[in-house]
């Protein structure tokens, strides 16, 4: 028995020592590696989630769904683990301080945890590393989060890719089994640390409201995937998966997805390398994350307008396809991808702002709001991103209507007053803003030759 006085509980276990799992963007108890791996080596193992201050304090709306979706999601694994005899500690603090607490409790042997591309997470488990190897303690580390990671897929030269098709070659040629094999976490639940179950922080003891909302479950119809191709461009029809905020979190593993739908659909497992292919590019290229991929496109004098701007976030812009795109993400946290490729196309090209806007206005919204996929399609829209298409490749909203929502039938739902005399009149007329967009792209590259 350990006395338990930090957490106020007493942990049922007569081992010693344990190994701790960090729990980040990996809230599943089945095929997850950094869990198998700590389950495997037999000691006791804790599994441990912490609700970083820095970055919930970064949150600008108290009721942000996404603190909503973890709270749950914990209250589910920590139910799951209860029910096997363990529980989940979550805790609310500096990871740091978290853990400097945690190793003068106990005798922790190692700590276990899935690769995080993010700069912000790459610094952080640099730091929590240095902190444990002073204490003797391992920090074992496990790709988890995609199929291929950081040097995996390398050009013949031994350079990262920085184009998505011969990118995707390559990955679907290293594929074989072995990259989507399960990890048979649950062989091996009897050496879950038993213990008594420990105390949740509520939303509300950190800060947030507790609003009610239902999420999707991790769950997709085969029929889905087999008619992703023909269906997946179509705002108004169910043709997409809707799984990325559990890819998001983990609460679906990216392998067993592969291991399903790479049967159905070669199209749809193309999506799935984009999103490797965004990580990626995270990781060899952080300076993605301030400024454009082709140091070129840092010079495009961007307009300043904080109306235009506004407009664009509320879908006023009088450009059916866009306002029904932003008032889509504006009431559900989801957009539909293709509509997320027309609005960020808008923001940057037809009004000339500066696509950091429009990405930062996405990391608010979007539940599934992920840095690298976020980051690749901005820097995409915007042209000066991964991305063979030259710069002069400028969505027009009316074709784009036309090719995939021609009987508004997506565009009613979200702006029903689209038809009436109440609707704005463009913002900005196509021909006129094309120009414009052309002009000054043009000048900014050629004063980079
Ligand atoms: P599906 O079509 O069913 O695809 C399955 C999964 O593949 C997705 O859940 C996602 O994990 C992955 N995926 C699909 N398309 C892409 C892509 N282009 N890049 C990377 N991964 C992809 N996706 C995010 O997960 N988070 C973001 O913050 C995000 N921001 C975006 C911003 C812009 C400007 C653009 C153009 C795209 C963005 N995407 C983002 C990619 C894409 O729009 C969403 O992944 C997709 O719409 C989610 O819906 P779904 O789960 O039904 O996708």
């Amino acid at each position: 028995m350990l006395c338990e006085r930090f957490l106020g509980k007493v942990i049922e276990s007569s081992m010693s020592s344990l190994q701790i799992v960090w729990l980040r963007r990996d809230l599943r108890l089945h095929d997850q590696a950094a869990l198998y791996h700590a389950l495997k080596s037999s000691k006791p193992a804790l599994l441990l989630f912490i609700f970083d201050q820095t970055i919930l304090a970064e949150l600008k709306h108290k009721s942000d769904k996404r603190v909503k979706f973890l709270h749950q999601t914990l209250c589910q694994l920590k139910q799951e683990l209860e029910t096997l005899g363990s529980s989940l500690l979550v805790k609310y603090g500096e990871p740091e301080v978290v853990f400097r607490e945690l190793i003068s409790l106990y005798k922790v042997e190692s700590v276990f945890t899935n690769h995080d591309y993010e700069p912000y997470a790459r610094k952080r488990d640099a730091h929590i590393a240095q902190l444990l190897s002073k204490k003797g303690i391992q920090f074992n580390t496990f790709k988890d989060q995609c199929v291929f990671e950081k040097d995996e897929v390398l050009k013949p030269d031994g350079k990262p890719y920085t184009v998505f098709t011969p990118y995707s070659k390559r990955w679907k040629s290293l594929l074989n089994g072995f990259h989507s094999q399960s990890y048979p976490t649950e062989k091996y639940f009897a050496n879950l640390l038993k213990t008594s179950p420990f105390e949740m922080p509520t939303l509300a003891s950190m800060g947030f409201q507790d609003i009610e909302v239902v999420f999707a479950k991790p769950t997709f119809e085969p029929q889905t995937i087999l008619d992703y191709a023909q269906r997946r461009d179509f705002p108004s029809i169910a043709g997409t998966t809707r799984l990325s905020l559990h890819l998001r979190f983990g609460t679906i593993s990216v392998r067993e997805l592969l291991r399903q739908t790479s049967p159905l659909s070669d199209v749809f497992v193309n999506e799935l390398v984009w999103r490797d292919f965004y990580m990626m590019i995270l990781w060899h290229f952080p300076h993605v994350v301030e400024r454009a991929f082709k140091p070129a496109y840092d010079r495009i004098r961007w307009r300043d307008s904080p109306q235009d701007f506004e407009k664009w976030c509320k879908g006023q812009t009088g450009y059916p396809l866009v306002d029904a795109g932003m008032r889509e993400l504006n009431a559900t946290g989801f957009m539909h991808n293709r509509v997320r490729m027309v609005v960020a196309s808008f923001l940057t090209k037809h009004l000339l702002l500066d696509w950091r806007l429009g990405e930062g206005y996405f990391a608010e919204k979007l539940l599934d709001f992920d840095l690298s996929a976020n980051n690749g399609g901005w820097q995409w829209a915007m042209g000066g991103g991964c991305d063979a298409a030259p710069y002069f490749r400028i969505f027009n909203p009316e074709s784009q209507t036309q090719k995939f929502d021609n009987k508004m039938t997506y565009i009613r739902k979200w702006v029903p007053e689209v038809l009436e005399l109440s609707y704005p009149r463009p913002m900005v007329e196509h021909v006129f803003a094309r120009e414009r967009c052309l002009r000054v792209y043009k000048t900014a590259l050629n004063e980079a030759l």
